[in-house]
């Protein structure tokens, strides 16, 4: 039926149908069995689009049994014709599809049709941190010191337990479910070493995040680089805005190498929280803080929510 479905299944494979009904749209996942296609196994209404991405349109989609609500990643196979956006997507669903963590993206299933691949994920209804701090400027030290153990312990199970590295990590990608927790999310740029010791070259990221190992590109990088994005996560959210961030790729990538940022003094940050952003954006990564040291620095000694209600999305919370 489909020449990607090996990818995509391992034992089972699954395909999809669509069909409308009075308006309604619906997502079938269905079973081939010796290559035809059988029996319904979920039935999916397509709801509203929640966001786009590089490739990919994502829609809400409600089991009609169960009425549980999903986030469904629509790929147009049409957009995946090249080699090296195919492999990217092959990577993102082997890797995605291994987590299990409270706060990574669930990773519900996936199938295809003639037209698109389908990705079945948690749903995130409160959109992600970077919408967050846009509304809201930045970021408390309470708030941000709630967000940042969370990500900690999904980073840490990451790299420990699975040897991935998210490679991606940034506001925009920390979505945010119903009870206000994050879920780290896009899989897109992730790579999984055979190894502890084992390096890797290519160049990827986001600009303002990328960690200056991976442009100088001469040793190789690992898991320090996520620990590095983490800090520009860090201070993005107290500051406002990213620490090397320029009108230029450029000059941002110049400042990093450098490592030329400043923090606003009329902020009023804490010595801890200026002393924590400083240890983890360390040029040299085996100076870098691990996740361990970041995690004990005494920033996380202070008040910490138990949880944050929606609220906060779009006010600064009244407690300290
Ligand atoms: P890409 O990898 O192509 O950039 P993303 O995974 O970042 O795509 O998703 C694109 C957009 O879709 C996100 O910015 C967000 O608005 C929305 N989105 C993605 N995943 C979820 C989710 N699990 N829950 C809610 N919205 C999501």
């Amino acid at each position: 039926y489909s020449k990607y479905a090996h990818l995509f299944q391992r034992e089972q494979q699954f395909v999809s149908t669509q069909s409308s009904q009075a308006k309604k749209q619906y997502i079938e996942e269905r079973k081939v069995v010796n290559g035809t296609i059988g029996e319904v196994i979920r039935k999916f209404e397509k709801g509203k689009l929640l966001g786009k991405g590089g490739f990919a349109k994502v829609f809400q989609l409600t089991d009609v049994h169960t009425h549980q609500r999903y986030a469904g990643k629509i790929i147009p196979k049409g957009a995946i014709r090249k080699e090296s956006a195919k492999q990217k997507l092959i990577s993102e669903i082997r890797i995605h599809r291994e987590l299990r963590h409270r706060h990574i993206v669930k990773f519900e299933s996936c199938f295809e049709d003639q037209e698109n691949v389908y990705i079945v994920l948690e749903l995130c209804p409160n959109g992600s941190v970077m919408d967050m701090v846009r509304k809201r400027g930045r970021l408390t030290e309470y708030e941000t010191r709630y967000f940042m153990i969370q990500v900690l312990d999904a980073i840490r199970y990451m790299h420990r337990e699975c040897l991935v590295i998210h490679r991606d990590l940034k506001l925009g990608n920390f979505f945010l479910d119903e009870n206000m927790e994050v879920k780290i999310g896009d899989f897109g740029l992730a790579a999984q070493l055979t190894s502890e010791k084992e390096r890797k070259r290519t160049i990827c990221g986001t600009p303002n995040y990328i960690a200056p190992e991976i442009l100088s590109g001469k040793e190789g990088h690992s898991f320090e680089v996520d620990i590095w994005s983490t800090g520009v996560v860090f201070y993005t959210m107290l500051v406002g805005k990213p620490p090397f961030e320029t009108s230029d790729v450029k000059s941002t990538y110049k400042r990093i190498k450098e490592n030329i940022y400043s923090i606003p003094e009329s902020l009023g940050l804490s010595s801890n929280a200026i002393e924590l952003i400083g240890s983890i954006l360390n040029s040299d990564p085996a100076k870098r803080l691990s996740l361990d040291e970041i995690r004990s620095h005494p920033f996380f000694d202070a008040k910490i929510p138990r949880a944050l209600t929606s609220h906060a999305l779009i006010s600064t919370p009244t407690f300290e």
